[in-house]
């Protein structure tokens, strides 16, 4: 098969470069080697958990809401297996709809496994080869293991093993405080299940400002969730029926499941990159600048394969890009204001720099500044709003414009419009 344009990988980064490049006229192949388009995103990410996120809302609302409001129920519970198909049948219509837009944009879909054989071939694992003139690594990225003893055991999984279960564990462990453990930690919470959460370092969700991370610490805290910040998880016993877990200084847990959420890594090996002559790095992943363009001038990366940020809505953008230069455009990415909505309970959102960004760039030059207030003035608001003031910062580096700010409230996510 020959086209102008083949896109390695159909996440969001590629699918979204796929049908862009098809848009601007060109021939387009699409090589996924999973059975659905619409990568981890779509299929074991952002959709499924905030599927799951929507009926922890539920339960929530049930719980502290409804009462207030006037509204009484019988008693309600979670049923389990009908929010997971509530959840799988949220992923069918996403998956199918990206599948429906190829179709469309008359964007070819190659079934398999994408691996370079030259600089304008990729040859497909039991399909034909595809040549191009451009290409575009879109191969994402995949949850980190560490290496600790007995972390093999089947109780321990990752995002997709959670995203699995069929059962509510009664005791979940969530190593790693990141944004996937934190919203993990929060849906199980509000599921039943005893949450504790093991952090290496001093603050949950780190990346953000310090004052977001101690205010969601201070949150889940309060709503029965263990946090054992600081300290390093050493050892995993699993003696058949549960798990105990060694951390800190000699502590221990017993647990029915573990979610190991220590990070993702960009899927670089395997492709035969190094043949091609694009550059890489096992744990930053594929070099490309601003253009989204590689060390080899007709092949462009895009997403979590490619990026700093591991977020979708930044891996369409530079799909967008990568598609618009392939072909024959000058199109460049600007991540100055990436919007970074996370959707634990309370939800937090920042767009810009933190705090300790600005300072690290501008130094002084820096001013923040902090107000306790709705975010949405009016009585229909005042009457939702939670039963906590929501907060807002922004940093202002050298004069009014606002670089970066941080806020955090009920549905946050939701205001924002974003694809979180
Ligand atoms: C639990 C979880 C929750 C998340 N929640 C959010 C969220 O709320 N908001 C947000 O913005 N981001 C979220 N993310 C991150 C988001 O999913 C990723 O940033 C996004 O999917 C990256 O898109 P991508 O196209 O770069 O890679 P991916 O979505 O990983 O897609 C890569 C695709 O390439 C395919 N592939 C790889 N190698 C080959 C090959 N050799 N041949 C053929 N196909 C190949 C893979 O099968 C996959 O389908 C979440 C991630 C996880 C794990």
């Amino acid at each position: 098969m020959q086209v102008d344009v083949a896109v390695l990988g159909g996440g969001p980064g590629g699918y979204t470069a796929a049908i862009r490049a098809a848009q601007l006229g060109a021939s387009v192949a699409c090589i996924e080697r999973e059975p659905e388009l619409g990568g981890t995103c779509l299929r074991v990410g952002c959709i499924p958990t905030k599927a799951w996120v929507q009926t922890a809302f539920a339960l929530k609302e049930a719980e502290h809401t409804f009462d207030k409001l006037g509204v009484k129920l019988g008693g309600f519970q979670l049923e389990f297996g009908t929010a997971n198909e509530w959840k799988a049948g949220v992923v069918k219509q996403m998956t199918s709809g990206v599948a429906s837009l190829f179709k469309a944009n008359g964007v070819e879909w190659v079934k398999g496994n994408g691996t370079f054989k030259d600089a304008n071939t990729v040859a497909v694992d039991g399909g034909e080869d595809v040549s191009f003139k451009s290409a575009i690594i879109a191969t994402g990225s995949f949850p980190l293991r560490p290496p600790i003893e007995g972390l093999d055991s089947e109780r321990c999984v990752d995002s997709t093993g959670l995203l699995a279960q069929t059962e509510v564990p009664k005791r979940l462990v969530v190593l790693g405080g990141g944004i996937i453990g934190c919203e993990f930690a929060s849906i199980f919470n509000r599921f039943g299940s005893e949450v504790t959460i093991i952090e290496m370092l001093p603050s949950l969700i780190p990346q953000e400002d310090a004052d977001a991370s101690k205010e969601l610490a201070k949150q889940l805290g309060r709503r029965g969730i263990t946090l054992h910040l600081e300290k390093q998880c050493t050892k995993v016993e699993d003696d058949g029926s549960e798990l105990t877990v060694q951390f800190g200084d000699g502590e221990t847990v017993q647990v029915d499941l573990m979610l190991v959420s220590v990070g993702r890594g960009p899927t670089v090996e395997g492709l035969g990159l190094e043949g091609i002559g694009v550059e890489f790095d096992k744990r930053k992943g594929i070099a490309a600048d601003e253009h989204r363009r590689t060390t080899v001038a007709h092949i462009y990366a895009v997403g979590d394969c490619a990026g700093y940020w591991q977020l979708a809505h930044t891996a369409f953008r530079e799909g967008e890009v990568a598609a618009e230069n392939a072909c024959g455009h000058d199109a460049v990415v600007d991540n100055r204001a990436v919007p970074r909505p996370i959707y634990t309970d309370p939800e937090i959102a920042g767009v810009g720099l933190t705090e300790a960004e600005a300072r690290e760039q501008y130094g002084d030059d820096v001013a923040t500044g902090m107000c306790r207030r709705a975010v949405c003035r009016g009585t229909r608001a005042a009457a939702r709003r939670g039963d906590r003031p929501r907060r807002r910062r922004a940093v202002r580096p050298g004069g009014w414009r606002s670089r970066g700010r941080t806020r955090r409230a009920d549905r946050l996510g939701r205001r924002r419009g974003n694809a979180r």
